[in-house]
């Protein structure tokens, strides 16, 4: 699954100063190589494995690096860094992931940096994937005219990043977890084991639960489309799908999903009045600006300076955000960097 965009012959002559971005998710590994105006020149897509533990998911990435590597001809340890936007909970000083609970027995700590210095032969820093894919669209994508935004990422979970004045906040390293803004007190039982949690209504994996719960009393064609498909879980592509197919149970639940994410992307424009919001994830992207423009739309009446409403935009750098978003995290040489900013080159790929 290695593919490399336009190899150029001078790539290797002139020695470049190439990074990597891996973006780590639940369902797949992205594996990119980038060249000092972010232009990605190779990539390799790995699934996630869903047995094992820590180490198992650590040599997948490796797998993955080295095959983005080898579309643009060379070896890992040639790179200038490799950037990792993973989820948990991110030590970046230590360079260890904790209680990443979507990938498998990762319920505690394993040091992924220095695993994975160590197989590559090049610096490895650690970022949140969400956060990751907040600063790639502000810096190269969606959020380029923009001094602060809120990123929110709408797959498995639904994910928040915030960029204040120009620089990312984090909080005291929890910061942007938007999911978990309660929309309904005392309501659905949330993946986190809370109730009324944004996400209970709006992420993948808690509406793939109440679709399996109400297929009962509603007819629907969901888990015939993720057999179809060749899927074991409702991905973005077959709610996609099942919407295309004007299927009731899916219509009905993403229309739950809208409803919560309008009441919880409002509330934090209430707290926070940033003039942008970006929609992303998994199924933000594969739904786009129609679905985009439903939420903005369910924002509305939650707003308390309903006259001033912030855009709301899709995410302009699609699936490879979030490698892109890791990319960034090893800085490019600084000559370069403003070029960087004005220059979107891998909006595309
Ligand atoms: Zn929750």
């Amino acid at each position: 699954m290695e593919q490399a965009n336009k190899p150029r012959t001078t790539t290797r002559q002139r020695r470049p100063r190439l990074r990597g971005g891996i973006d780590l998710g639940g369902t797949k590994i992205e594996a990119i190589v980038v060249d000092s105006g972010n232009t990605v020149l190779g990539s390799s897509r790995h699934p996630t494995p869903t047995t094992g533990g820590p180490e198992d998911v650590a040599a997948e990435l490796v797998k993955a690096m080295t095959g983005a590597c080898a579309a643009v001809g060379i070896e890992p340890a040639a790179l200038v860094g490799v950037g990792v936007g993973s989820p948990g909970v991110i030590d970046e000083a230590t360079g260890t992931v904790s209680t990443a609970r979507n990938l498998p027995g990762w319920e505690g700590s394993f040091a992924l940096g220095p695993e994975l210095e160590s197989k590559l032969g090049t610096k490895v820093v650690l970022g949140n994937d969400v956060q990751v894919a907040t600063d790639a669209e502000f810096a190269l994508g969606a959020g380029r005219s923009y001094r602060s935004l809120l990123g929110v990422m709408w797959g498995t979970g639904v994910g928040g990043g915030i960029i204040l004045d120009g620089k990312p906040w984090v909080g005291r390293g929890g910061a942007g977890e938007i999911g978990h803004v309660v929309v309904e007190i005392g309501g659905a039982r949330c993946p986190c084991g809370r109730r009324g949690c944004m996400e209970a209504y709006a992420g993948r994996a808690a509406m793939e639960a109440r679709a399996r719960k109400r297929q009962k009393e509603k007819r629907t064609e969901l888990f015939k489309i993720m057999k179809e498909r060749g899927r074991t879980k409702l991905t973005s592509s077959v709610w996609a799908r099942a919407l295309e197919r004007q299927d009731k149970l899916a219509i009905e639940l993403i229309d739950e999903a809208i409803e919560a994410l309008g009441a919880g992307i409002a509330s934090a424009i209430n707290l926070l009045d940033v003039p942008a919001v970006i929609i992303g994830g998994g199924l933000g992207v594969r739904l786009g600006q129609p679905y985009v423009k439903r939420i903005r739309n369910a924002m509305q009446p939650h707003l308390f300076h309903d006259a001033y409403p912030p855009d709301v935009v899709p995410a302009a750098l699609g699936d490879a955000g979030g490698a892109l978003g890791a990319a960034l995290l090893i800085k490019p040489p600084a000559a370069r960097r403003s070029a960087a900013r004005r220059s979107p080159a891998a909006a595309g790929a």
